[in-house]
């Protein structure tokens, strides 16, 4: 997932296994957003939790079996 920093206008990807903990992290504590630090200024962006989901291996995601 390709994040664009608002501050200095870095682009930065984002490994699905951050995603995956960053979304997971994001439910537990019910917040709509996930800050990430821009690794060129070091602030930190805040990225859609809904946006992020999107990028989240299914398998990973909490689904009910049967
Ligand atoms: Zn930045």
């Amino acid at each position: 997932m390709n994040i664009r920093c608002n501050f200095c206008g870095h682009s930065f990807n984002l490994s699905r296994e951050f995603i995956t903990a960053a979304v997971a992290d994001a439910q537990a504590q019910k917040q709509k957003s996930v800050a990430v630090e821009c690794v060129n200024c070091r602030k930190l962006v805040k990225v859609s939790a809904r946006q992020m989901q999107r990028f989240v291996p299914r398998t990973a995601a909490s689904e009910d079996e049967g």
